[in-house]
């Protein structure tokens, strides 16, 4: 483990925005946090957690250590229909998904294809496609940075809710997940509600699908819909979907009666960011070097050059047409550093 000074983050970061660290370091066990953190130096100054950078947005250079995340391997155990998977915080997520699928270990495979680290799956509480990660979610080994003690997390530790934990909020920069373990199953039931997968399997001929099925078919709908970053920078949806009031979604359904919504909890309704920002003109606009995606409003992209904070100024812009318009004040669901 070696702590490398004034880093460049441009090709650890999926926006591909230019910034640097004042330091950085890759971690490659357990171990290594405790020998890290055993020095005050580290345990005093900013830090950062890195996964595979896929959900943050760098507005300046970060004037501490970078803490990159990269334990591997993945181990399981079968207990009756349960499979118990553990994946090491620095597995990539779709390396895991494959894992699973290859072994016919269901519950994860709606999950597929999103980018970034088995880490930091909790951390957002990631979901696609009717499927979040505390659906199959069973712990957590965290290192805790203050006393450098590991803590598990049971699932009611975590205080899941939609793209939200406790790591991001209370417990934010206080813990690095080490390691997940998933309760999957032997027995596959296709989560299929979101119409996306029905029409592709359909068009497929496909109609009782395997877990393999769904996964290639999820795969396939994201590829065709979304950037990759590895082409053009991106964080996926820059926001999220605004849950709001049923009083105030009957007030606004009766100005924009085509306004996509679905049911939340508690009575609250669910509207689809990607509408609200596509109907304020913004899909497929460049701005600078910025814009948004073609396919899908909900997604900022790096046309190139694009500074983070250009980027960001542009996300405030979106934020307050979708504020005039809807009166409904979008959240950033990308972290900004
Ligand atoms: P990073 O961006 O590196 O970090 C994200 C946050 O987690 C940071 O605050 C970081 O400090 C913290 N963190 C990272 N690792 C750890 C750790 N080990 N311990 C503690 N904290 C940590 N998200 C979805 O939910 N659903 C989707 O369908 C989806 N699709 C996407 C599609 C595209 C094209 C892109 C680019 C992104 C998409 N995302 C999606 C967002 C992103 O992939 C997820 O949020 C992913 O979990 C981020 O993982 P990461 O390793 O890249 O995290
Ligand atoms: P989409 O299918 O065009 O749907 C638009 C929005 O409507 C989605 O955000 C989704 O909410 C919601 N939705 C659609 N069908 C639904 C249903 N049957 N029940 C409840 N809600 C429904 O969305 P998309 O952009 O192509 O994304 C597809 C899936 O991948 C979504 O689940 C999305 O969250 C996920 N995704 C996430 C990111 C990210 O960075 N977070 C990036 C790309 C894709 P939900 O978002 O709550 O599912």
């Amino acid at each position: 483990m070696q702590v490398i000074e004034n880093f460049p983050l441009k090709n650890l970061n999926t926006f591909g925005v230019a910034a640097n660290a004042a330091w950085y370091v890759d971690i490659r066990d357990e171990e290594d946090l405790g020998a890290l953190f055993s020095q005050d130096r580290w345990k005093n100054c900013p830090r950062l957690v890195l996964g595979g950078g896929s959900n943050m947005l760098f507005t300046s250079d970060f004037s501490g250590l970078i803490v990159h995340v990269k334990i591997q391997g993945i181990r399981y155990e079968v207990k009756g229909d349960d499979v118990f998977v553990t994946a090491g915080g620095g597995v990539v997520w779709n390396d895991l998904v494959n894992f699973c699928v290859e072994n016919s270990f269901a519950g994860i495979e709606n999950l597929s294809l999103i980018p970034g680290s088995v880490g930091a799956a909790p951390v957002q509480n990631i979901g696609a496609y009717g499927v979040e990660l505390q659906d199959i979610f069973h712990s957590c080994r965290a290192f805790e940075i203050a006393s450098g003690r590991i803590r598990v997390f049971e699932k009611e530790d975590c205080g899941f809710s939609y793209r939200d934990s406790v790591f991001k909020s209370a417990l934010k920069g206080l813990y690095i997940i080490t390691e997940v373990s998933f309760k999957l199953s032997k027995i596959f039931k296709p989560e299929l509600t979101y119409g996306a997968i029905g029409d592709e399997l359909q068009k497929r001929g496909i109609t009782k699908p395997n877990i393999k099925d769904l996964s290639t078919v999820v795969s396939h709908i994201r590829v065709s819909k979304l950037p990759d970053p590895a082409t053009i920078g991106n964080a996926g949806s820059f926001f999220k979907n605004p849950v709001i009031p049923e009083t105030q979604f009957l007030k606004l359904k009766s100005d924009f009666p085509e306004i996509v919504h679905f049911p939340a909890t508690n009575g609250y309704i669910k509207i689809s960011a990607g509408w609200l920002i596509e109907h304020c003109g913004w899909k497929g606009k460049v701005v600078g070097n910025t814009g948004t995606w073609k396919n899908q409003a909900l997604v900022l992209v790096n046309h190139g050059n694009a500074t983070g904070d250009e980027i960001f100024k542009f996300s405030e812009s979106i934020i307050e047409s979708v504020n005039a318009k809807f009166g409904i004040l979008l959240e950033r669901e990308v972290n900004i550093f």
